[in-house]
């Protein structure tokens, strides 16, 4: 009977395992659909400057209405996109989108806004990434200065050779480059001090350690002035206490981005926010 016990529960696993597997090939079959179906949406997430305390721009943030399971995060479906290679063509719909949103803006009246996209490690090392990403923004006929691509450290030192190669063809058509997730890598900035890099993001772990964690605070601090002493800009992300807005202020911080300012929103509602409030009126 005692012996039975570790057999039994060692089949429950196995089965959890298996139940797991049907899961990821599920929602695989689903994904492939939802980019033919128009089940997927991209969200836009304010961007604070705060010196003159207006949108500087929008991070793009993809969302998946799923017909059954509601809005789906993509911490959930990137993984398995990754996995499966959906990333690719659904990185590149994102950008299109982003382009297309960009003219939209501009002929809002709003024709400064940057606009970010994420790209992940598989999009970053598909053999057709810079002509795809060309041909995008020449059929969209945008000004490529308001086009940022944000990149992780791993993406970005897997191959230094080759993203030193990429990063500098695409910024020679006026793309820009922003290092997202700042601090959670193994790289330092000198090791990206010669990719054309004109942004850091602070991952959203250290802003929201500020205030519990003296470490936070000396990491944020050095950060920012390594990458000001570089020439380069800095935001924090996930800024949802004013506590924290003051912190990032005081250490002169370039921008935040957080839900203490805004949410990530669909199109629509972010053209509300801009006609309400050209300014940042909560900081
Ligand atoms: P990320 O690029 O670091 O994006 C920032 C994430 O922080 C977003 O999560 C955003 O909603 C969230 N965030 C912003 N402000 C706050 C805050 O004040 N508090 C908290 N708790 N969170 C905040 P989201 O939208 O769930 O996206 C998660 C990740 O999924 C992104 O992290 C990015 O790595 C990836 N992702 C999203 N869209 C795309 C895409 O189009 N392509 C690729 N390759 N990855 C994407
Ligand atoms: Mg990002
Ligand atoms: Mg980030
Ligand atoms: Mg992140």
């Amino acid at each position: 009977e005692a012996k039975r016990d570790p057999g039994t529960s060692y089949r429950y696993y196995d089965r959890e395992l298996h139940i797991t597997a049907g899961h990821q090939l599920r929602l695989e079959a689903d994904l492939r659909n939802a980019l033919r179906g128009n089940e997927l949406e991209v969200y836009y997430q304010p961007r604070i400057d705060l010196a003159t305390e207006e949108v500087r721009g929008v991070e793009c943030l993809l969302r998946w209405n799923h017909p059954q399971r509601g809005l789906v995060g993509p911490d959930e479906f990137i993984p398995v996109a990754e996995r499966s290679g959906l990333i690719v063509p659904i990185g590149y719909w994102v950008i299109e989108q982003a382009c297309k949103r960009l003219k939209e803006a501009d002929g809002l009246g709003y024709p400064g806004l940057v606009f970010a996209v994420n790209l992940s490690f598989r999009q970053f090392h598909d053999r057709k990434m810079t002509e795809t990403i060309f041909r995008i923004i020449f059929n969209a006929n945008i000004d490529t200065s308001l086009l940022e691509l944000e990149l992780t450290e791993s993406a970005m030192m897997h191959d230094p050779e080759y993203a030193q190669r990429c990063l500098r063809e695409l910024n020679q058509l006026g793309i820009s480059f922003a290092l997202d997730d700042f601090g959670t890598g193994f790289s330092s900035l000198s090791n990206l001090q010669h990719l054309p890099i004109s942004l850091v993001k602070i991952d959203k772990s250290f802003v929201q350690e500020l205030g519990h964690s003296a470490d936070a605070e000396h990491i944020i601090r050095a950060i920012i002035s390594l990458a000001h002493s570089l020439q380069i800009s800095v935001v924090a992300e996930g800024v949802e206490t004013e506590g924290q807005l003051e912190f990032l202020r005081q250490q002169h911080c370039d921008e935040i981005q957080g839900y203490y300012y805004a949410r990530p929103m669909p199109w629509e509602r972010l053209v509300e926010f801009l006609n309400n409030q050209g300014k940042a009126a909560c900081l």
